[in-house]
């Protein structure tokens, strides 16, 4: 399929039948924005991991703007390895960035890590929920620039000790670590056919010692980045990419 299609969004409620209704701004955003016509070829995705080819349909209201359905594709733009990316939860909007990136770069799930150091406070829940939905957000504009169909899972903050407490042994589940000893790059303890692969991150002041040892414990291996040390928020990002690469997806 041509790289230039327009992506669109429609929830998963909206999707089941051979047309789809675009919800209003996706579909302002078709019509005004991108000054499609009816006819043109499209595809929207349901944030679910589905994707539906077809044609756009431009009836004489706003909320008439759907599109026929001619070609279902499951899994579109997915890559087979299931990666967990969870990172110290920043302030301000340096979370975003992480969101951000690490959603074009393949990850399944981003979780916001409340950690010794973190300079972050979640006490408040309706401000949690609703930086929830800011990362929700972030990842679903994510999913259309880099033409995928699913929308990574963003959980409410968790802090890391309840996040050990859910690690899958048959993931591969590694800590970056500043003070992990050399020779534990990432190219050494890699296994290329994992298909589910877990990373931990830092806040921008890091893990401490003990949290690390933590994580060890829970089944982790410390991974180092080399001798320079990265933002939290190039780390993350960067870990993704590395990951991605070592099991094949950026091929
Ligand atoms: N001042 C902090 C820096 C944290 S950097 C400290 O000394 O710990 C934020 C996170 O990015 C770290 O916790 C780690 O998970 C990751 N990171 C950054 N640079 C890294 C490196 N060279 N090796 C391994 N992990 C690194």
């Amino acid at each position: 399929m041509s790289i230039d299609v327009p992506i669109f969004y429609a929830p998963p409620e909206a999707v089941g039948g051979d047309v789809i209704p675009l919800p209003k701004a996706e579909g302002h955003h078709a019509v005004k924005v991108l000054r499609l016509r009816r006819g043109d070829l499209v595809v929207v995705v349901d944030g679910l991991g589905n994707a539906f080819r077809g044609e756009l349909t431009i009836g004489s209201g706003k909320d008439l703007r759907s599109v026929t359905v001619r070609q279902k594709m499951r899994g579109w733009g997915e890559p087979l390895v299931k990666l967990t990316l969870a990172a110290g939860l920043s302030k301000g909007s340096k979370f975003d960035t992480v969101v951000q990136k690490a959603t074009e770069l393949g990850a399944n799930r981003i979780v916001p890590l409340i950690t010794e150091k973190s300079m972050v406070k979640m006490d408040d829940p309706a401000r949690a929920a609703s930086r929830q939905k800011r990362l929700e957000k972030v990842a679903l504009s994510a999913i259309k620039q880099c033409r995928r169909s699913l929308r990574p899972e963003i959980p409410l903050p968790v802090p890391l000790d309840r996040f050990l407490e859910q690690t899958d042994s048959n993931s591969l589940n590694l800590v970056f670590d500043v003070s992990a000893r050399p020779g534990t790059a990432l190219a050494r303890v890699v296994d290329q056919e994992a298909r589910r692969a877990c990373a931990l991150v830092g806040p921008e002041s890091g893990f401490s010692t003990d949290e690390v040892n933590r994580a060890v414990e829970a089944g982790f291996r410390p991974v180092s980045l080399g001798s320079r040390v990265l933002r939290a928020e190039t780390a993350g990002p960067v870990v993704c990419a590395l990951i991605m690469a070592f099991l094949g997806e950026l091929n």
